[in-house]
């Protein structure tokens, strides 16, 4: 089953009664996971079954079904904690900060043809909730193939979860392997006999990156003497410069994965799993790894949703190997990939070749198959460029709504 979450926004405030329901479900959900840490449970019924009646005495109003959902928010959290507490013994314990609930399908009503939530509060009474339905919405809220899973709501929007069986991966025409790179995707586009180069720029990407690193190791120099404050405006910070990334990350899987639909193309990624750049330190090694796993992570659960086959393949060796010859080179080249036989190539369309071949000798589904000697070195298409981001970045003046 694949869940998408669908962020919304409301036409109006949030009624006062849901508001003090939020505020409600916190302190429930803290409740409970004083109880769990106490009790060293950390699932849903076995919190259910300890604090239930209690609860009810607390919260003699609330909607019961929310209860149990409560439980269910404070397994997640106290089951993230036992995991951090099995590392760091010295980690804080949880609550949750953030004013929200979470309600299970049975829970609330959506219509979903003028967008509006029923939201029970307490036995005999409902809110109503208007949502802001865009173009972008309406593709889930239409299509019925999508059923309802949680919605979650918080001060100033809800998210409510589509629900649908993955459906079976069509059997590729063609296909896209891509090399994924600190600022590109680079790769090989074969279709029958045809094999061009394909390029997603995401550079910058990278200059973001390098902002946020600067611009921290400023602040923590500045206010090396007040921890707190300095931990605070990094961790703001980071926040945005992420959302930043995460946007255009997004923008780069599209652009690939509507290609791959367009003209039903397998999609050959490298398996990420283990590749560790060596010779950097620490802290660069996760930042410069954390966009590249990210993008992978949003191409395949995107494929998945769409149906579009995706093969993970082993990178060992794809930077060195000649594809003609199949002669490993000893060490890495400059840019271009130069081998004795004679054949040369831009060194990341190259990897990306040898990933096709790998995934192809694997048994990739539909019989594709590849000579390098088709590949037309004069042609380059572009899938993305950092210009398309910036062009339709959402600023807070165009009512863009975001995606998660
Ligand atoms: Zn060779």
């Amino acid at each position: 089953m694949l869940v998408k979450g669908v962020v919304f926004h409301l036409d109006s405030d949030l009624p006062s009664e849901a508001r003090c329901l939020l505020e409600d479900f916190r302190l429930a959900v803290n409740n409970s996971i004083r109880v769990g840490l106490q009790a060293r449970v950390t699932s849903r019924n076995a919190l259910c079954k300890i604090a239930y009646k209690e609860f009810r005495q607390e919260h003699p109003r609330m909607y019961s079904q929310h209860l149990v959902s409560a439980f269910e928010v404070a397994g997640g959290v106290l089951k993230n904690h036992r995991r951090r507490f099995r590392k760091d013994v010295s980690c804080r314990t949880p609550f949750v900060k953030r004013l929200m609930m979470k309600a299970e399908n049975q829970a609330y009503k959506l219509d979903r043809v003028s967008g509006v939530i029923d939201l029970p509060i307490r036995a005999g009474f409902h809110v109503e909730l208007r949502l802001v339905v865009s173009e972008y919405h309406r593709k889930y809220l239409d299509d019925m193939s999508l059923s309802l899973g949680s919605l979650t709501v918080l001060p100033n929007r809800v998210i409510v979860a589509f629900r649908k069986d993955a459906p079976k991966p069509f059997v590729p025409e063609s296909a896209l392997s891509l090399d994924t790179n600190e600022r590109s995707l680079d790769g090989v586009f074969v279709e029958g006999d045809v094999a061009k180069a394909i390029k997603a720029d995401f550079h910058d990407i990278a200059i973001i990156q390098q902002l946020l690193h600067d611009r921290r190791r400023r602040l923590q120099k500045k206010k090396a003497h007040d921890r707190r404050t300095s931990r605070n405006l990094c961790r703001r910070e980071g926040a945005r410069e992420h959302h930043r990334i995460d946007y255009r990350l997004h923008q780069v899987a599209n652009s690939v994965l509507k290609f791959a639909e367009e003209r039903k193309s397998a999609i050959v990624l490298e398996d990420l799993k283990g590749v560790m750049p060596k010779r950097s330190r620490e802290l660069n090694r996760r930042l410069n790894m954390w966009p590249r796993r990210k993008l992978h992570q949003i191409i395949e659960y995107k494929a998945q949703w769409k149906g579009i086959p995706v093969v993970k393949v082993d990178p060992r060796y794809s930077s060195r190997t000649c594809p003609i010859c199949r002669r490993i080179q000893d060490s890495r080249m400059g840019a271009e990939f130069k081998c004795k036989c004679g054949w040369r190539l831009d060194r990341h369309i190259n990897a990306s070749i040898n990933l096709l071949q790998t995934a192809i000798s694997k048994g990739m589904a539909g019989g594709l198959w590849f000579n390098p000697g088709a590949f037309q070195h004069d042609v380059m298409m572009i899938l993305y460029e950092p210009a398309m981001a910036a062009r339709s970045e959402p600023n807070g003046t165009s009512g863009v709504v975001g995606v998660t």
